[in-house]
């Protein structure tokens, strides 16, 4: 599917979570097969050529994209979590959303030291969340210099939030 086929499968719902928000329902690409397959493919090709050990993915969403990638690339998958979920030591991380605050934890031992982790979520905005991942990860010990979005929306600054960390920012439809 081409990018435009995939982004007509994403739904925009005004007013959720708040009022002035435009907000990006993947739902319906998920539930279609040539449009799950399709997003899984191109995400494949835009890791083509980015060296990487592990794929990390952010909860909820990112979960579902990184998995499938770190399938796809033959690697393990990595999740940074939601605050309480893990049963071991966590590191975490504190951050601002486009609306509201959110903590990530990640359990360090699942990472090795220089290890090449590739981070994925479903959409960046203003970067926020997608730092908070980078940031759990170095910390751990993890090289981390590429972030794959199936959606950036370019009004908002996280491609360059990203940069600014020394992370290039890569996403299948703007
Ligand atoms: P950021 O931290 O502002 O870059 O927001 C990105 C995070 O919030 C990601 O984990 C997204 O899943 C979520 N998010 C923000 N806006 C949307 C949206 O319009 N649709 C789906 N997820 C969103």
């Amino acid at each position: 599917m081409t990018p435009e086929e995939l982004k007509a499968l994403v739904r925009t719902v005004p007013g959720f979570p708040q009022p002035g928000i435009q907000f990006r329902d993947i739902t319906p690409l998920l539930a279609h097969a040539k449009g799950l397959a399709g997003s899984i493919t191109a995400l494949a090709d835009l890791a083509r050529g980015v060296e990487a050990q592990a794929v990390a993915g952010i909860e909820a969403r990112g979960f579902i994209f990184g998995t499938a990638l770190a399938l796809e690339l033959g690697l393990g998958f990595v999740p940074l979590r939601k605050p309480g979920k893990l049963p071991v030591a966590t590191i975490s991380e504190d951050y601002a959303l486009e609306y509201g605050t959110a903590r990530l934890e990640l359990d360090p031992t699942l990472i090795e030291r220089g290890e090449r982790v590739l981070l994925v979520d479903d959409l960046l905005a203003t970067g926020g969340t997608a730092t908070a991942g980078m940031r759990l990860l170095r910390r751990a010990g993890a090289i981390v210099e590429h972030a794959l979005f199936l959606i950036d929306l370019p009004d908002l600054p996280g491609r360059a939030a990203l940069a600014d960390e020394g992370v290039a920012a890569h996403a299948v439809m703007a």
